[in-house]
């Protein structure tokens, strides 16, 4: 079925679309914007985004934030005289870019005066001049991208759009407007942006089209990691991210900034014995979480879960396949990927390092003769974040034995309760130690030193182990237990 918009540009074959079903307030806007810009005697156009979403039938559960407009002249004049006119001085020039943003409401209007760009090989960086509204179109990434309405009074609300946008929007396909390899050629940005649509779009990338991306996706190296991984974060942040995983890997483009990812594909078989393809189950892991959450870092937690199981692979005739130390291993690995991806290093990163750490220790906790010891240690340690960890080790679950899914879940059930209960008691979650440093140097009558240190971590055991309650005054008597030990030192 396709969306009502694309039913009534159909039945509307003189390809002028009444701008009647896009909010009202955009559409007085866009009449002030086509007024102004006539008596400058300027054609004006709304295009990209905007115009694709709306054919999608997608502006309503879209939060618009940006609308992006195409003048032939300049278009930083234009924002100076909207600006006016609207009666806001919120505005920015980019005058090396011949770009101007008008912030009007909670909009921010870019305006864009229409040109025809050169690049050169080494720089995405555009040589700019002046040129016609064709010429604009033919340097946009991709045809549903190129659409654009006029927005002048005698002409408004009619469609241009010459690289067959709306054929495109109703095949699903994404197609670049003019040859592929130029278009890529001239910003390699493109080739994620492509994928990107493809995977928000749930669409498909035309064959020529996906064949430069394989041909060129080398050429993505002379590109900021900071650009592609806004690309890559849009990507994971969609419905099922795995698609466009799929499509990143078949187009070669993973490979140029996440090789340790394209690494995990791939099943050894000895003795009759494979193992799962520790890619196509990432991806599982990555669908499935995102079923229940659209954190991008629990998303990110998924994508590195077994990121370093490669280097930690063994087989044993008595054990079979094992990836013994991959979750340390990967935790490990987790800084260094980040920071070569440009991604953040603050707690979000020591959030899915957390996670990479300790995503095996539930399923260690499935067993009636686990202690409360072991329990406490984990709340311990995942803190605020036992939840997430959950959601993640139940996301983890992919067999294809719908009978072993269901034990599985069930034994993660038992683990949940097991950690209420616990936590309910014991109050490890945010767990500190009763005892504070002041008072054992008080107690031992000690200055500052490793001691100090050594005593807090042995009443800590205590605590987890069960051997005393969590409490201030048991910790106490437990150090004057203890304090002879310790008193030289
Ligand atoms: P959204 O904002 O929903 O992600 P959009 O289509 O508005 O999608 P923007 O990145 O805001 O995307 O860009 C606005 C328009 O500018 C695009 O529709 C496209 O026509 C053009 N554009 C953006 N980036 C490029 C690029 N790298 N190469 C060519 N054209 C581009
Ligand atoms: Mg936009």
């Amino acid at each position: 079925m396709l969306p009502i918009e694309l039913l009534f540009y159909e039945a509307n074959s003189k390809q002028k679309t009444i701008l009647l079903n896009i909010p009202n307030d955009h559409k007085v806007l866009f009449e002030t914007i086509g007024q102004v810009a006539d008596s400058m005697n300027q054609q004006v156009y709304v295009v990209g985004g905007y115009v694709r979403d709306f054919y999608l039938g997608r502006l309503d559960e879209k939060d618009i934030t940006d609308i992006d407009f195409v003048t032939v002249g300049s278009g930083i004049e234009l924002a100076a005289a909207i600006s006016r006119k609207l009666g806001t001085s919120k505005i920015s020039v980019f005058k090396k870019f011949g770009t101007a943003q008008v912030k009007y409401r909670s909009l921010d209007l870019e305006f864009v005066g229409a040109r025809k760009e050169s690049y050169r090989r080494e720089s995405r960086k555009p040589i700019v001049e002046d040129g016609s509204l064709k010429d604009d179109q033919l340097r946009r990434d991709l045809t549903i991208n190129a659409l654009s309405w006029s927005l002048n009074p005698d002409t408004f609300g009619v469609l241009n759009d010459p690289f067959n946008g709306i054929q495109d929007l109703k095949k699903k396909i994404i197609r670049t407007p003019i040859d592929p390899e130029t278009t890529f050629d001239d910003d390699p940005l493109r080739m994620m942006r492509a994928v990107r649509f493809a995977a928000q779009l749930k669409f498909k990338i035309e064959d020529e089209t996906f064949k430069a991306i394989q041909k060129m996706a080398d050429r993505l190296s002379i590109i900021s990691k900071e650009r592609i991984i806004e690309e890559l974060n849009k990507i994971i942040l969609t419905e099922t991210p795995s698609y466009g995983f799929e499509l990143l890997l078949k187009t070669n483009l993973l490979e140029q900034f996440f090789p340790e990812m394209v690494k995990l594909q791939g099943v050894d078989i000895r003795n009759g014995q494979g193992h799962k393809d520790n890619f196509w189950h990432t991806l599982e892991v990555l669908d499935n979480v995102s079923e229940v959450s659209d954190d991008l870092w629990l998303r990110w937690a998924a994508i590195m879960h077994d990121i370093a199981k490669p280097p930690t692979k063994r087989f044993s005739k008595s054990a079979g396949w094992t990836f013994h130390g991959h979750d340390a291993l990967g935790a490990k690995w987790t800084p260094k990927i980040f920071r070569r991806l440009s991604l953040p290093l603050d707690d979000r990163m020591k959030y899915v390092q957390k996670l990479v750490r300790l995503h095996l220790r539930p399923i260690a906790l499935v067993s009636d003769e686990v202690s409360d010891s072991a329990i406490r240690r984990l709340i311990f340690e995942a803190g605020d974040d036992i939840e997430d960890l959950m959601k993640l080790c139940r996301a983890d679950i992919t067999s294809k034995n719908e009978w072993k899914v269901k034990k599985y879940r069930n034994n993660f059930d038992q683990v949940e309760e097991r950690i209420k209960a616990v936590e309910e008691k014991d109050h490890v979650r945010n767990w500190t130690n009763p005892i504070s440093g002041d008072k054992i140097m008080e107690v031992l009558n000690v200055k500052p030193g490793p001691v100090i240190g050594n005593v807090k971590n042995e009443i800590k055991e205590a605590i987890f182990d069960g051997d005393i309650p969590n409490e201030y005054d048991a910790a106490l008597d437990y150090l004057m237990q203890i304090k002879e030990k310790y008193k030289n030192g």
